[in-house]
């Protein structure tokens, strides 16, 4: 089936969905070869000489990129990844000190700036936030925040090959702010990824804490996309002991030793 046969198709679901008045915030119309190839269009953009991003390239950063894909590989293994084998769940890092944040594009293409790397403390911390990053590729919540900002056809066209919108998709997904209901779902999947884990379950919380004690005039980037830090830590907290988690290490010294490798 062509793009084309595929939107008038898509089309034709959606006015059914409308007219049935259930057209909801988790319409998913995208196939996850379509999570993946968005992505991968995502990836291209923010890897091309032209982003003004600078990647930390992964053959002479071994360290540290062996060290991200052993916590990568950690909660994968938890049980709890819906689509473990089927994203790349590839991880990056920018090189921006300035910028305390992470995203995960669709299809699960991660990435960290050194900023927050250099800001966490410990490596629970640090999978904490992976667990939650990855919660919203996990979830395909960036494919539905993207449907309800560009449309269907939009998006389909730009898996389809146009590059006309790709920087606009690109900049929207490094900023993309998710409904409170799709963050509360992320964090959720940060705490049961961890769960079966040593690590301690809630331990996305405290980088909530940490964030929002720093204070000052101009706040981080992840609390604009991330809102209400207060309540969440609380939640975390919850979750935890809902599950019934019992994992409590925090491994600083190694993540701090680890660290020390980043330019
Ligand atoms: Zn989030």
């Amino acid at each position: 089936m062509n793009s084309a046969q595929r939107i008038g198709i898509i089309g034709a679901v959606l006015f059914l969905f409308a007219s049935c008045g259930s057209l909801g915030n988790n319409l998913n119309v995208f196939t996850l070869e379509d999570d993946i190839s968005l992505g991968q269009q995502v990836v291209a953009e923010i890897e091309s000489d032209s982003s003004g991003m600078v990647l930390l390239d992964s053959a002479s950063n071994t360290k540290v990129y062996s060290y991200l894909y052993a916590i990568r590989d950690t909660l994968l293994n938890s049980g709890s990844v819906t689509y473990r084998t089927e994203f790349p769940w590839r991880i990056r890092v920018i090189h921006d000190d300035s910028t305390l944040n992470a995203f995960c594009a669709p299809g699960g293409y991660i990435y960290f700036f050194t900023g927050i790397l250099k800001f966490l403390e410990s490596e629970d911390q640090l999978a904490g936030v992976l667990g939650h990053e990855m919660g919203h590729a996990d979830l395909r919540h960036s494919t539905r925040q993207l449907t309800k900002m560009y449309g269907v056809q939009t998006l389909l066209g730009l898996i389809a090959g146009d590059r006309a919108l790709i920087k606009d998709i690109t900049g929207a997904i490094i900023g993309l702010s998710f409904s409170r209901n799709h963050e509360k779902e992320a964090d959720e999947s940060s705490v049961r990824f961890l769960c079966s884990t040593r690590y301690s379950a809630d331990a996305g919380a405290r980088f909530f804490e940490k964030i929002s004690a720093r204070g000052g005039k101009n706040p981080p980037e992840i609390l604009s996309t991330h809102p209400d830090p207060g309540n969440r830590i609380e939640a975390y907290r919850q979750m935890k002991l809902t599950l019934g988690c019992k994992g409590d290490e925090t491994f600083k010294d190694r993540y701090q030793e680890t660290m020390r490798f980043l330019p």
